[in-house]
């Protein structure tokens, strides 16, 4: 028992203990880290209860964690071949505001700022469409191009796998589909038995 006398709220006994113990907390591009908080723990009645001090810590170390996310974001970014001031110009935003999200220590950007470069993270692609002030033709177009990259890319990464696309229209519907199968017949099949082995 740390403090002096705690009076459970559930069964009103002096019997409650600060109990400490590990939390793991994550933000998207952010990484993990633990904090440690506190309950107050009842031998009486077993009733656990938050400590107050727990939000502060949690809201620390979420903050914390979000400013090393936006860092890596822009970081990663950067390195891709997309330069503060490009973004900044892309994205309509004063000159200096990536920037500052980056550099400035003591600021922490706002949630939408965090939300924004997350996105552009995710589909960094998108700052293309900006650039085309997001004219609908060119948003499709720069989509469907970052598509087939994409289909590339997973074809390179799992040869077993046949890729195929296609997009067509008919009458009253527009039919687009993307198959990844495994290849099940091996191309030995002049054995029968290869055959046979593989549809078992
Ligand atoms: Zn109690």
């Amino acid at each position: 028992m740390i403090m002096g006398k705690v009076i459970c709220t559930y069964c009103g006994k002096d019997a409650v203990s600060i109990e400490e113990h590990e939390i793991e907390l994550s933000e998207p591009y952010g990484g993990s880290s633990t904090v440690k908080i506190k309950e107050k723990v009842c031998s009486h009645c077993g009733f656990v209860e938050d400590d107050d001090s727990n939000d502060l810590v949690i809201q620390k170390e979420l903050s914390m964690l979000k400013r090393i996310s936006m860092v890596k974001v822009l970081d990663e970014l950067n390195a891709m071949g997309h330069t503060t001031a490009s973004m900044e110009r892309a994205l309509g935003l004063p000159a200096r505001t990536i920037a500052r999200w980056k550099n400035e220590r003591s600021m922490s950007p706002s949630a939408s700022a965090i939300a924004l470069m997350r996105i552009i993270r995710t589909y960094p692609w998108a700052l293309a469409v900006a650039d085309m002030q997001f004219d609908h033709v060119a948003a499709r177009k720069i989509l469907l191009q970052h598509a087939a990259k994409e289909l590339v890319k997973i074809r390179a990464e799992h040869p077993e796998y046949t890729v195929t696309s296609s997009a067509q229209k008919s009458e009253n519907h527009l039919e687009l589909f993307i198959k990844v199968s495994k290849e099940s017949i091996p191309e030995t099949v002049s054995s029968g038995n290869y055959v046979f082995e593989s549809l078992r």
